[in-house]
């Protein structure tokens, strides 16, 4: 079987538009300091280039979650690596994402989050398959809304495959 990789979103078109989400952050959180949470593994490519044009004191804390499925159209989640409860209660924390699908696994993750009692709590994704939900999410801050498609690169993978591209692309298998 071979693969290919066709651009979708280039590095230019990352770039810019990650510098205006970074502009929107550095206003709307004037005067505060922000906690970006990551979402590992996929977000981590995202979350360092966001935190890059941060004016605003930025700490960095990180999560792991997976989502299943199952029979049940909001399924669950299980926490692979979870964030001390201090490092986000009290704090202005803005969940990083690297794309919603279903909603599934940003629903459940901020639902915990929120239990802890943030200051204030948003989310922000590079990538947003809005046609997709199977439970309603919106995210506070989208890089690009896609259709269903397969997306790799800027830390979205195939097989932990693909992250490092500097581009987002779609993957074709033949
Ligand atoms: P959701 O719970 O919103 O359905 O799924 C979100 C997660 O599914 C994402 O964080 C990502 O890990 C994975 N995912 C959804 N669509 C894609 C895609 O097109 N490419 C990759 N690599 N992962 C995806
Ligand atoms: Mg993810």
């Amino acid at each position: 079987m071979s693969e290919s990789i066709s651009v979708l979103i280039s590095e230019e078109q990352i770039q810019k538009r990650v510098k205006e989400i970074a502009a929107q952050i550095n206003e709307e959180y004037a005067g505060k300091s922000v906690t970006l949470l990551c979402t590992l593994k996929g977000a981590v490519y995202f979350t360092c280039e966001l935190s890059k044009h941060l004016k605003v004191p930025t700490f960095l804390e990180f999560i792991q979650a997976s989502s299943y499925s199952g029979t049940e159209s909001t399924g669950t989640i299980t926490m692979k690596l979870d964030v001390k409860p201090e490092a986000v209660c009290g704090k202005h924390v803005i969940i990083v994402e690297d794309v919603i699908d279903t909603g599934v696994t940003l629903y459940h993750v901020k639902k915990l989050i929120a239990g802890r009692n943030p200051a204030s709590l948003k989310v922000c994704t590079l990538l947003d398959k809005h046609d997709c939900r199977r439970v309603a999410f919106e995210g506070d801050y989208v890089g690009f809304t896609i259709g269903d498609e397969f997306v790799v690169g800027f830390g979205l993978d195939v097989d932990q495959r693909y992250r490092n591209l500097a581009y987002v692309g779609v993957l074709h298998q033949e």
